[in-house]
């Protein structure tokens, strides 16, 4: 039975499956590099219930429940009586060799162990730990509380008894998992940036406007919203970070990335967050910036 979860980061993602654990009743520690950090990690999971009382999806008693549910702290100490782990903290290998080699000394033997990770090698981070066969992927997406999908993605020593209980975990969390193999960008990112760099290589060679892409791919495809929209919201160098992944990791030359999407992330055109991507956000709304 998975009682407490512990997570590792208090960034966007860590935030946000603290904050959906808590909210499905899973006691939390959640742990930062300082205690600053972890408590602007509990403030915005406090603003996002908050929104989630206005909206109705929530009631007050249930934000205050599951509030008091996380604990923050900066030592993997605190982590002895967790029955599961989800590492999300910043996307470094080496990074990440690191703190799994410390947790997994302060874990319980038969805690699970699993990272958030959305481009490195699940079977090589899961032999780092002294727990392989109980070591696995959970892939959530971007904004937890909002998105339904979980990546499931077992390393090759991944035993079925993890499997089985980590599904039930993001089931329980009222996600849809689906199960991917241990290859680069799993499911979602192989199939969305091959579509997201095509359409900006259709850019690239004038084939159409920044507004005729989006519009055709949004009004023809019935998607929420248009390729180019869509890099904009994920960043840039996060697009271009993820292609780099698909280009080495397969050494294939039909995932090389845009030489235009190199131009933007070299110019600090990293879409919504830096202000200016394929569209312009100083203004009231968006303008193409080609
Ligand atoms: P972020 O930069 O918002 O947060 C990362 C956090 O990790 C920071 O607060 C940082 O201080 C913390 N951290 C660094 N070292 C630490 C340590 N030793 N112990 C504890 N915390 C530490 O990044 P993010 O967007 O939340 O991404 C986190 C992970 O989730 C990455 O592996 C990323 O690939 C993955 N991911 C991101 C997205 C996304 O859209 N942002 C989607 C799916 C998966």
């Amino acid at each position: 039975m998975i009682k407490k979860i512990g997570v590792i980061g208090a960034g966007q993602m860590g935030a946000g499956i603290a904050h959906v654990a808590a909210l499905s009743g899973f006691e939390v520690i959640m742990s930062d590099i300082s205690m600053d950090r972890a408590n602007t990690g509990l403030t915005l999971i406090s603003k996002n219930m908050e929104r989630q009382v206005k909206k109705e999806v929530i009631t007050g008693a249930e934000k205050d429940a599951a509030l008091a549910r996380i604990k923050t702290t900066t030592k993997f100490k605190d982590f002895g009586d967790c029955d599961l782990v989800v590492e999300a903290a910043t996307e470094t290998l080496d990074l990440k060799l690191k703190i799994l080699g410390e947790v997994c000394k302060e874990l319980s033997e038969k805690a699970i162990l699993t990272t958030n990770t959305s481009s490195i090698s699940i079977t090589r981070l899961g032999a780092a730990t002294d727990r392989p066969e109980k070591f696995m992927g959970m892939h959530f997406m971007n904004p937890v509380p909002l998105m339904k999908l979980v990546e499931l993605i077992p390393g090759i020593a991944t035993d079925q008894k993890t499997f089985d209980m980590v599904q039930s975990v993001a089931k329980k969390m009222g996600k849809t998992p689906t199960t991917s193999k241990d290859f680069p960008g799993f499911l979602a990112n192989r199939i969305l940036m091959p579509m997201i760099n095509e359409a900006i290589f259709a850019l690239y060679e004038g084939v159409g406007s920044v507004e005729a892409i989006d519009t055709t791919m949004k009004l023809g495809t019935n998607q929420p919203m248009g390729p180019l929209t869509l890099a904009d919201f994920i960043g840039l160098d996060t697009c271009l970070a993820i292609m780099q992944v698909l280009y080495n990791g397969f050494s294939d030359s039909k995932y090389r990335p845009c030489p235009l999407l190199i131009k933007y992330v070299e110019a600090g055109w990293l879409g919504r967050k830096s202000g200016k991507g394929f569209y312009d956000y100083s203004g009231d709304a968006p303008i193409p910036t080609r």
